[in-house]
Parts: structure tokens; C-alpha cells; sequence
């Protein structure tokens, strides 16, 4: 039997991501006891993969921006679906987010006066994403991770938590295990920050990386007593690798297309003729996804159900010189040179706009003591992410969340316990590792995967949705009857263990509510339903299997109203 570490803290924070970071520098730099966990190096998540930029209304490149002019572009891109509240705090709140990473000693790029330099990014009025070459979240995770290592905040990014522990709807802490030795982990904590990211590896092409974005927030949030708002607004990238299988989704960035890439079905046509004849290539990235897929399902893809994008016929200067990544990575994953030949893609799933429910002023969840951070918050994209906005959400709400859970610490005068919770967290582990079910872990894991590709995808329907509920019962009934062993390489049967259960809960809430939401708006595409529909207008909220529950969204107030139009994208990026 392994031994049990027993650990107590102020506030804990699940999570090594940039708003799992940015909530910890918070409560050390007000004195506050933190202690964060993680399930992947610091150095390594998935925030350190995002390339665009972050936005915020510096009007460094364009006077003319304002807080409430990004507002209103976020709200436009939303398709009404994001809570006005929580857009005003992160758009007005994006300088001083910007502010805070200059002091943890982010490389910004420059204008040669020194202001920070502003990029285009699709659907924003004016230049407003900050960025550092095409790394930029590597960068921000690097001063993050510094600045925490100034502050001397602990920090163990081996240890996988399994559940929150918690008594009559207070959070009291967590339990997990280590992913080398098995080791267990009993952490007390006054407050517990969920940083846990998406839910977009539950498709079998994502941007994501292997074994991250596997929806634990959603189920260790559920489990505790939260619940989950609009699982079903999902948005697809349209260029994600297909080949090697284990890195199938894999982004090509959207620059490719920026920079002059050509799209071509199967029978070598320049399909983007039909869809969006003006802007081609450079149509928005909902549009193109939409349209990659058509082509794929109705029989004009490749082989392998993809289509060509062909930057072949640039300049090889101009491909090293503006694409060197995507140059790099072909070559690495595939041998392939883009220069000569051209890349076989198709939609990949990459950002979970739904996540756990949160209220705007603290990111509370409704549990005493939980908070929600990042991509595993929800409120801030509705039906449609304006690109650069990931990155600055982590950045506001991690600083708010750090500081609602000092608040709620120092206010404190009686811990909540539970050794029958502690139990229970550590019979489910015990019940998990060395079950000697005769089904395996990776074949249900792609199996699942495969049904929400083929059911869940950029298009939906009433038929396929019911469907994939069905597929995901038997997945479900199977899973009971897993064999989980040690290997030499440490516990990760156990972890993919846990991964698969938080992934088919986080596959019935998102089947659920896109079988409710029957309309078409922004990411969510219903082939049964193509319309936009007024009546739903609202937020889906998931409490359980079968328990989905509609939201009112408050009005958006008048001086932002009045800042709303369709913005074009040409020319513009949107990762
Ligand atoms: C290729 C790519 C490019 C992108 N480009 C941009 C961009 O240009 N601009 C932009 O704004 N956004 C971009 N995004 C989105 C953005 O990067 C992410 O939404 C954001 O970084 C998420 O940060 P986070 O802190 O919420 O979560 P993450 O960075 O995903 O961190 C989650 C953490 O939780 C840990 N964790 C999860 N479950 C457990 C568990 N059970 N136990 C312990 N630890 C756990 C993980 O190991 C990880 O450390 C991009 C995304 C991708 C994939």
C-alpha cells in the first residue's frame, strides 16, 4: 500500500495553466498559504501552446479603441450567448492584466517607440491582440511560472486529483494520487480554484494535447455539486492535422490561410468558391470549418476524409520567413515539406466555450469555497470565442479568483471535515487500480472519441445526437468492466482510468444539451434546425444526466448595445 500525503493550505488550486498560476501568484503575493496541483509539467501545459496573442483595448495602434468597443465585440461574436457582466470585467479589466504580465517580465513585441505592439485578429474593430512572434502563451506561461518561483509558491505538477472533498455543499479540499509512485494525496484547504481546462480531447481530432482537456473540470465540478453551463458550444478549428494518429488535430495555424493558402477538395477544386465567394480562404473560421466538413462528408475529400490546403505555391522565403512553424512541425510529424506539397487537414476540435458555471463577480460556483478559472470557467464566449480572448480571461479572473479566495479564507471560523468524504475518495481509487474487468482502457477511450466525432462534429442532428447517447450507454456499461494495472512507467493506467470517467460525463453533457439547444448559432450547427432561434436565447445549464435547465442572460447595457455590428474578418487571424 502506497503512503498517503497529508497536506493542509489555505487555498488550493488545480491547475499548473496560466489561470491556475496567475490565481497563485495572487494569494502569495497577499501572504496567503497555496499550494497548486497539476497532472502535466508546470513548464508544459496547454496554455504554453497558444500562438495568436491577447487582447485588451491598449489603443497602442489605434486610439480609437476602448474597453467598451471590445466589450461589444465580444458580445457581437457571442451571438448574444455570453453574460454582459463577466465580458465588462474582462475587457475592462484587460490593461491591468497586460500591466501585470510587463511586471512578471513578458517579452511583449514592441514598436520601435517602445508602445506594445497590437495585431488584427478576426471580428475586433480595431488592432487590440498583444502577442510575442508565434509564442505567445509560451511566453506567459514562463513569466508566470517565474514569478510563482519568486514567490516561492508550491507547486507539485504530478499529482492527478481525483476528487474535491466536500460536506453539505462546502469544499474542504482535495484527494489525488502521485503519477509516478501511486502515492496518495489528502490536501485540506479553506478554498479550492478549479484551473483545469476543456473538454475538447473527447473528440478524436483536437488541438488539444494527449491526455489533457479530458472535461475533468466538468466532473469533479458535478461531483461536487456544481454544475455546467452551455457543454455543447464547442468551438472547431478547421485546420487540424490528420496523420500521425496520435497527434491528429494538431493545428495548422491559421496563418497558412493568411498568408495566401489555397484550399482544394479531393477533385482538385477550390471549394471555398461555394461557401464564401468574396473572402475565400479568408472567410471566418466557423465558415471555412463548415465548409471543410461539407466537402469531407458529402464524398470530395481525400481518402483519409480530409481536404488539401496548399501553400506550395508561395515563396519558399516567404513560407520560412511568415510560416516557420508550420514548416517545422510538418516536417517533424510527418516529413512532409509544405513547400513542395500540400497538407491534408480537416476540422479539429479547439475551445470549450461552456465549462463550469461560475457567477460573474468571483467565479463562485454555487459550492462554498469552489471557484472556476480559464477554460474551465464559462461566461465569458457563448456560441463563438473571439480569438485572444482565452488567454486574457486567465489572466483577469485568475487575479479575481485569488483574491475572493483569500477573502474567503480569511473569513473562516469554523473547517469544514469529513472523514467519510476522505473515504470515499480513496475507496474510488482503490475500486479503480486493479480491477480485473476485460475491457481496456484505450479502446473505449477512442471509441469514444469516434462518437463524438461522428455525432457531436461541426454538424449536428436530432437522429445522430440520439444516437450517440446510445453508443455513449454502452460505452458507459463497458467502462464498469475496465482491468486497471501498474506499469512500469508509474500509475497511468489509473490516470487514463479517470481521465475516460470525467470524458463520458463530460460526452453526456454536451450530447444532452445539444439535443436541447435546436437551432443553429455561431459554433453550434443543427442540420434539422438551421435557423437561429429567439426563444433560445439563454444558457443551457446541466446538473446531472437528464437534468438540463435554461438560463435567462441579463440585457446587455446601452452604451455597449450601441457599440454592436458585424465586423468583417478579412485579412485577420483568429486563433
Ligand atoms: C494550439 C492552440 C492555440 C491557441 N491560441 C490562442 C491564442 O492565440 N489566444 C488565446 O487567447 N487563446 C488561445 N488558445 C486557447 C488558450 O491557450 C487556452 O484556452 C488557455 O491556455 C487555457 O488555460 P487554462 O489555464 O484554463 O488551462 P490549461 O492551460 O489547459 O491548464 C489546465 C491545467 O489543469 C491540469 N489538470 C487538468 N485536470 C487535472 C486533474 N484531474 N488533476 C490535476 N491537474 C489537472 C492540467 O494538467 C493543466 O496543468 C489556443 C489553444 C490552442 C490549443
Amino acid at each position: 500500500m502506497s503512503p498517503t500525503h497529508r497536506i493542509a493550505t489555505s487555498v488550493l488550486i488545480i491547475g499548473t495553466g496560466g489561470s491556475g498560476l496567475r490565481a497563485a501568484i495572487e494569494l502569495a503575493e497577499r501572504g496567503v498559504d497555496v499550494l497548486v496541483l497539476g497532472k502535466r509539467s508546470k513548464s508544459d501545459p496547454h496554455t504554453a501552446l497558444a500562438a495568436g496573442g491577447i487582447n485588451a483595448a491598449l489603443a497602442t495602434m489605434d486610439p480609437r479603441d476602448t474597453w467598451q468597443q471590445h466589450a461589444a465585440d465580444t458580445l457581437t461574436e457571442s451571438y448574444l450567448l455570453a453574460d454582459p457582466r463577466i465580458v465588462r470585467v474582462v475587457t475592462e479589466g484587460a490593461a491591468r492584466g497586460i500591466g501585470d504580465l510587463e511586471q512578471y517580465g513578458m517579452p511583449f513585441a514592441r514598436e520601435e517607440d517602445g508602445r506594445i505592439s497590437q495585431r488584427f485578429f478576426g471580428a475586433h474593430t480595431w488592432r487590440r491582440t498583444a502577442f510575442a512572434g508565434d509564442y505567445t502563451g509560451l511566453e506567459i506561461q514562463r513569466a508566470l511560472v517565474n514569478r510563482a518561483a519568486q514567490l516561492q509558491v508550491a507547486i507539485l505538477d504530478s499529482v492527478y486529483v481525483t476528487k474535491l472533498l466536500v460536506k453539505d455543499n462546502v469544499v474542504f479540499g482535495a484527494y489525488g494520487f502521485d503519477l509516478q509512485d501511486g502515492s496518495r494525496y489528502i490536501v485540506h484547504a479553506d478554498a479550492v480554484i478549479l484551473a483545469t481546462g476543456g473538454h475538447t480531447r473527447i473528440w478524436r481530432r483536437t488541438s488539444s494535447r494527449r491526455d489533457e482537456n479530458t472535461g475533468d473540470s466538468f466532473r469533479l465540478a458535478l461531483e461536487a455539486g456544481g454544475r455546467i453551463r452551455d457543454p455543447e458550444l464547442v468551438q472547431f478549428h478547421p485546420s487540424g492535422l490528420i496523420e500521425p494518429e496520435d497527434a491528429a488535430g494538431t493545428l495548422v495555424s491559421e496563418a497558412a490561410r493568411g498568408e495566401g493558402g489555397i484550399l482544394r477538395n479531393a477533385l482538385g477544386e477550390r471549394f471555398m468558391a461555394r461557401y464564401d465567394p468574396e473572402r475565400m480562404e479568408l472567410s471566418t473560421r466557423d465558415r471555412v470549418a463548415l465548409a471543410c466538413y461539407t466537402e469531407i462528408t458529402e464524398g470530395r475529400g481525400t481518402a483519409d476524409g480530409g481536404v488539401l490546403l496548399d501553400v506550395s505555391h508561395l515563396p519558399r522565403e516567404v513560407i520560412m520567413r511568415r510560416l516557420p512553424r508550420v514548416y517545422q512541425t510538418l516536417l517533424e510529424l510527418q516529413r512532409l515539406d509544405i513547400t513542395t506539397t500540400p497538407i491534408e487537414v480537416a476540422p479539429t476540435a479547439h475551445y470549450s466555450m461552456g465549462g463550469v458555471w461560475v457567477r460573474p463577480e468571483d467565479h463562485g460556483t454555487g459550492v462554498e469555497g469552489l471557484y472556476a478559472v480559464g477554460e474551465a470557467a464559462s461566461g465569458l464566449h457563448g456560441a463563438n470565442r473571439l480569438g485572444g480572448n482565452s488567454l486574457i480571461e486567465l489572466l483577469v479572473y485568475g487575479r479575481i479568483v485569488g483574491e475572493a479566495a483569500a477573502a474567503h479564507s480569511a473569513g473562516l471560523t469554523t473547517r469544514q471535515r469529513s472523514s467519510t468524504a476522505e473515504a470515499e475518495a480513496g475507496a474510488e481509487i482503490d475500486q479503480v487500480f486493479g480491477a480485473v474487468g476485460r475491457e481496456h482502457l484505450r479502446p473505449l477511450q477512442r471509441a469514444l472519441r469516434d462518437l463524438m466525432t461522428e455525432h457531436a462534429g461541426v454538424v449536428r442532428d436530432e437522429a445522430g445526437l440520439r444516437l450517440g447517447l446510445t453508443k455513449l450507454e454502452d460505452i458507459e456499461a463497458r467502462s464498469a468492466e475496465l482491468g486497471v494495472h501498474p506499469d512500469l512507467a508509474g500509475v497511468q493506467d489509473l490516470a487514463h482510468a479517470f481521465d475516460l470517467r470525467s470524458s463520458t460525463i463530460a460526452a453526456r453533457a454536451t450530447l444532452e444539451a445539444a439535443l436541447e439547444r435546436r437551432e443553429t448559432r455561431g459554433c453550434h450547427n443543427r442540420s434539422d434546425y438551421p435557423a437561429l432561434d429567439q426563444s433560445l436565447q439563454v444558457n443551457l445549464v446541466w446538473c446531472g444526466p437528464g437534468r438540463l435547465t435554461r438560463e435567462t442572460i441579463p440585457s446587455i447595457p446601452d452604451d455597449i448595445a450601441a457599440l454592436m455590428r458585424d465586423v468583417s474578418t478579412a485579412g485577420k487571424y483568429a486563433e
